[in-house]
């Protein structure tokens, strides 16, 4: 595979290379002086952040937080493959949370997500002789889900919307990176991430991002299911009131 080198084999891209360095230069000046302050300092994050690598969900925005708060990891439609699968890169930077003592993580699972679409579209992706689609639609498998049994049942069930039977994967695919996120090495004396729990040590919350309504909904363990976050903000308008009469003509 050849390298793009000069500026015309970026042209299918909204945004040019030189226009996003661009954006560099004068994003620099967007930097407030709180996060000047926090960008010079140690780090010291406050949760593991582990979401999609889709380019529309801002988690800095979404979770209104700034430098020095989250150590991101985003891979395709957030999975954690069982410890027994873990690539290097994850388990560098399950090490790194370790050694940074962060005692959040938050998986964030999102609606209208790539990688859950692609696998309902693939349900049975060929890595020997497919072809890209089938490497997306495959990675929701490395959860170790039954993902073509569900892509079929979700997509008969949403009467053919992928879309629908998408957010539904998306759903199933975070629970069970949640489930195999538990098995992973936890940090000082606890042998696994669900011994820290258990301890209090480790704060875990699985949430649902909807990309269109701004809600957010979260997975609640013991019990099983998803719940509205209460007290969310849905970013609605409030109900206006109606307008004032005009005043009657002065006699
Ligand atoms: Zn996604």
């Amino acid at each position: 595979m050849t390298e793009p080198h000069d500026h015309d084999d970026y042209s299918h891209f909204h945004l040019g290379l030189n226009s996003l360095l661009n954006h560099i230069v004068h994003g620099n000046q967007n930097i407030t002086a709180e996060e000047a302050n926090a960008m010079k300092g140690v780090q010291q994050p406050e949760v593991f952040l582990i979401c999609c690598i889709d380019s529309r969900f801002q988690p800095d925005k979404a979770l209104d937080y700034g430098p020095g708060v989250a150590l991101e990891y985003r891979p395709i439609a957030a999975v954690v493959p069982p410890v027994k699968d873990a690539d290097q890169a994850f388990l560098a930077r399950m090490a790194f949370r370790r050694l940074k003592d962060v005692n959040n993580i938050v998986i964030i699972a999102h609606s209208d997500c790539g990688g859950a679409q692609a696998s309902i579209n693939v349900p049975k992706p060929d890595l020997v002789n497919g072809g890209d689609l089938d490497i997306v639609a495959d990675e929701t498998h490395r959860t170790g889900l039954d993902v073509t049994k569900l892509s079929q049942e979700f997509l008969k069930a949403a009467n053919g919307d992928v879309r629908a039977a998408g957010n539904h994967l998306a759903k199933d695919v975070s629970v069970q990176s949640l489930k195999n996120l538990l098995e992973y090495k936890g940090r000082g004396k606890h042998a696994t991430i669900a011994d820290e729990m258990k301890s209090g040590d480790l704060h875990v919350a699985l949430l649902f991002y909807d990309l269109e309504k701004h809600s957010v909904e979260q997975f609640d363990l013991a019990k099983g299911v998803w719940e509205p976050m209460v007290g969310f903000d849905t970013g609605a308008p409030a109900p206006k009131a109606p307008p004032p009469k005009p005043a009657p003509p002065p006699p």
